[in-house]
């Protein structure tokens, strides 16, 4: 085999994946297809609502940083990060312009918070008053009295985090007495917007969630604050609410949640190939893999994939729970998943696959939903689930 070194994708590379030589387990992250499903959400709503990405845990595994680029270039008002850390590469990458929201601040975090203007959640009195505290001791000297920009989470019925109606009069009391926290928006997070069972839950939680949004703009003497409460299934679901922004995540990956036709416009973002590295055949009656708990009850030809458990391939995977996509056919796995491999049964994909084909583990031929389905989660799980040894590469043909 002729080996083009400069064809093989390295980590964190722009690729065509079609010249692409692939050797091992890579992510394939398709930034078009993000672009095409934040569109996707703006042609639903008016044209005034503004629009959050989430780009937590590394953007949901995609790599927070091409993903936020990306959305910027596309438009995105707001980005949000679960933690500090995650929002630093975030700000000096991409400027000074866009505002991230930090959803759970650690409170050692708070000076490298405001050294690059990371933009808070507040949930409870206790963090309000420390983050008070913090504001006034380490911000540099000259703006110490420059109000500070915070987000303010009600808890409308998640349970989480966030104040009740009756924890925000201790806020809005706090408010009273200074400048320097100066709440933007006002937001709740709504815990079964996907539930079609539970829509009364929601409706009492956008309920609950204006009296208090109310509450705390008259407190603050009609000054007004931006209000949002969806996620993706309730941008899907109860678009009536958008109110002044919503905020996005699993959706803008592609990934359905609701399925009620609603989604299907969306592209999938993620997808993650492997390769064949052995091919064998056997007779009835071999047993594969650790614990000889694949039996084969034809003959077959059985493929070694390299991904295993270490990358996210669940082992629950294993044992024909799920397949991979072998050129146009669903190949089962055989036997238990490994650390580092897995054996699929190639025996009814087309005679001609042999060692370096490419095999689809998930993507447009096999959803993330499935393998969700097949492990007992929810496809989120699937997609922050593969593991930092697989390289990663974009698909970008914008510039
Ligand atoms: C993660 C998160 C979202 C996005 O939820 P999706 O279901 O991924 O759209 C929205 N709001 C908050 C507060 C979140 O933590």
């Amino acid at each position: 085999m002729n080996v083009n070194e400069s064809m093989i994708p390295q980590n964190g590379q722009i690729v065509t994946m079609s010249t692409a030589r692939q050797t091992r387990t890579i992510e394939q992250i398709n930034l078009d297809n993000l672009a095409h499903n934040l569109a996707v959400f703006k042609s639903r709503l008016k044209p005034t609502t503004r629009t959050l990405a989430l780009v937590k845990a590394d953007g949901y595994g995609t790599g927070a940083l091409r993903v936020a680029q990306r959305l910027v270039e596309g438009g995105i008002d707001y980005l949000a990060v679960a933690a500090v850390d995650e929002g630093i590469p975030l700000r000096n990458a991409l400027g000074s312009r866009i505002p991230i929201i930090v959803l759970n601040p650690n409170m050692s975090d708070h000076e490298a918070m405001f050294n690059i203007n990371l933009e808070p959640e507040v949930y409870s009195i206790e963090q309000a008053h420390i983050l008070l505290h913090d504001l006034q001791h380490y911000r540099p000297e000259s703006f110490r009295d420059v109000p500070y920009p915070i987000h303010v989470k009600i808890d409308s019925g998640m349970h989480r985090l966030g104040f009740t109606d009756t924890q925000l009069r201790e806020l809005t009391e706090l408010l009273h007495h200074t400048d320097v926290l100066r709440p933007v928006s006002v937001f709740t997070h709504l815990s079964v917007a996907d539930d079609v069972d539970n829509d009364e839950y929601t409706l009492a939680q956008l309920d609950y969630f204006t009296r208090c949004a109310d509450m705390l703009e008259s407190a603050l003497r009609g000054r007004t604050l931006l209000r949002h409460v969806l996620n993706t299934s309730g941008t899907m679901r109860f678009t009536d609410y958008q109110m002044d922004m919503v905020r996005l995540g699993i959706g803008l990956y592609g990934i359905r949640t609701v399925f009620d036709g609603s989604e299907d416009d969306l592209r999938p973002v993620a997808s993650l190939n492997s390769v064949i590295i052995s091919i064998k055949e056997w007779e009835a009656g071999t047993t594969i893999g650790y614990g000889r708990r694949g039996l084969l009850t034809r003959r077959s030809r059985i493929a070694t994939v390299p991904i295993g458990y270490a990358d996210g391939y669940d082992r629950r995977y294993g044992c024909g729970a799920t397949s991979m996509w072998v050129a146009g056919t669903m190949c089962p796995t055989v036997g238990n998943v490994c650390m580092d491999a897995v054996m699929i049964d190639i025996t009814d994909a087309p005679a001609d696959v042999r060692v370096g084909d490419r095999v689809e583990v998930f993507g447009n031929h096999v959803p993330i939903e499935a393998l969700a389905t097949a492990r007992g989660t929810i496809p989120y799980e699937v997609l922050t689930g593969v593991s930092p040894r697989v390289a990663r590469v974009y698909v970008d043909t914008s510039n």
